[in-house]
């Protein structure tokens, strides 16, 4: 049985007649960058993550570097976030000039720990970035205290966390801005690259729409420099599509964790994902901690089951951040879970078989390897 990491055709089979039609619409009005289909995709995302704006720009990266503009991060400061995430979230950071500053995770949810955080903040802090990894919360009431009793910025990576609920609240609530990724395998997928930013601040709003524009606010009116970062109307239209879906497929992949953990819950050797109360995940990834990891990603590629490891060098170790001259150990927990994490396939449409047939693989790995 053969088994992705995920599968895009097999969503698209699911929602062809509704994507063509969207694709078609946008060619018949050639209405390609920005226009009706992105306002009306923006206020349908606005309205989904309950929050007052939604900007589209061109991608994950792209919102969270005009994120950072717009909450008045400025060349020299400094913005912290966590070494154990895509390199997308501290490229924002670095591109604008500002200086990353790294904190641990927490061992059982593998996000940012906020009992470390107070330590890294300087009078030089403009911004935090928690990253919601692998679809599950960070500790947002404790990190937004902290920022708030110092008037630093919280600006939310939820690229991997479309729909995730913490404490009742939306994931794009958590912040002074909360920045999403389209890119096409994320929970919301576009067809290209895509992304956006979501604030309940008319300025932060205002901001990121000119900066993605050219600064403009008229035609030829140029208020600010800017960039080009737009989204196009032919991923607005299949996001719109799209997100009608995501509750449902959000559901799948929350049975899909279940049936997992279930599944792998007593196998000596394999640590799964921890459940957090009173938070929804949405499990963008399901990531387990093996000791034998190599042997274990070796038997089920035998297997055909593809694994994936998110993220294998933390970003302190990656040779682009070589100049920071941070050592191993530096960040303990960061660095024995990429030693020991293992992504297992996740998608909506994986069926019961499928994750049987994975568990019964890993258990017989685990027979052989002592894992
Ligand atoms: C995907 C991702 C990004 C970047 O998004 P792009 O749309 O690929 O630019 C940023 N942060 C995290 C945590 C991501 O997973």
């Amino acid at each position: 049985m053969k088994i992705p990491f995920v599968d895009l055709s097999a969503q698209y089979s699911s929602i062809k007649h509704e994507i063509d039609a969207a694709i078609t619409a946008v060619i018949r009005d050639t209405a390609f960058i920005g226009g009706p289909y992105l306002k009306a995709f923006e206020k349908d995302f606005a309205a989904y993550c309950g929050t007052r704006y939604a900007v589209g720009v061109s991608s994950g990266t792209d919102a969270l570097r005009l994120a950072l503009l717009a909450c008045g991060v400025e060349p020299g400061d400094e913005v912290i976030t966590v070494p154990n995430t895509f390199i997308a979230t501290t490229e924002a950071i670095s591109m604008i000039g500002a200086k990353v500053r790294f904190v641990d995770v927490e061992t059982a949810s593998m996000n940012m720990d906020s009992d470390r955080l107070e330590s890294i903040i300087t009078p030089h802090t403009r911004a935090i970035i928690p990253v919601h990894l692998y679809g599950c919360p960070a500790d947002m009431d404790r990190i937004l205290q902290i920022a708030r009793k110092r008037h630093i910025k919280i600006v939310g990576d939820a690229a991997q966390a479309h729909g995730a609920i913490y404490k009742r609240r939306g994931i794009g609530t958590l912040g002074d801005a909360v920045c999403f990724s389209f890119y096409p395998g994320k929970n919301l997928g576009a067809y290209g690259d895509a992304g956006a930013v979501v604030t309940d601040d008319p300025g932060i709003a205002k901001k990121v729409s000119m900066l993605r524009d050219h600064g403009r606010s008229k035609k030829y009116e140029h208020d600010i420099g800017g960039f080009n970062c737009r989204m196009d109307g032919i991923q607005a239209a299949i996001l719109s599509v799209k997100l009608r879906h995501l509750d449902d497929w959000t559901e799948k992949r929350r049975k899909h964790a279940d049936a997992y953990s279930r599944l792998l819950s007593n196998m000596p050797g394999v640590k799964t994902p921890k459940d957090v109360e009173n938070v929804r995940a949405v499990y963008h990834l399901y990531v387990v901690r093996v000791n034998n990891r190599s042997e274990l990603q070796k038997h089920l590629k035998e297997k055909e089951i593809e694994t994936g490891i998110h993220y294998p060098i933390p970003l302190h170790r990656q040779p682009a951040y070589a100049y920071m001259k941070l050592p191993e150990g530096s960040f303990p927990i960061v660095e024995e879970n990429a030693r020991q994490i293992l992504s297992l396939p996740m998608y909506p449409e994986l069926t019961e078989q499928q994750i049987g047939f994975v568990g019964k693989e890993i258990q017989a790995a685990v027979g052989i390897l002592n894992c």
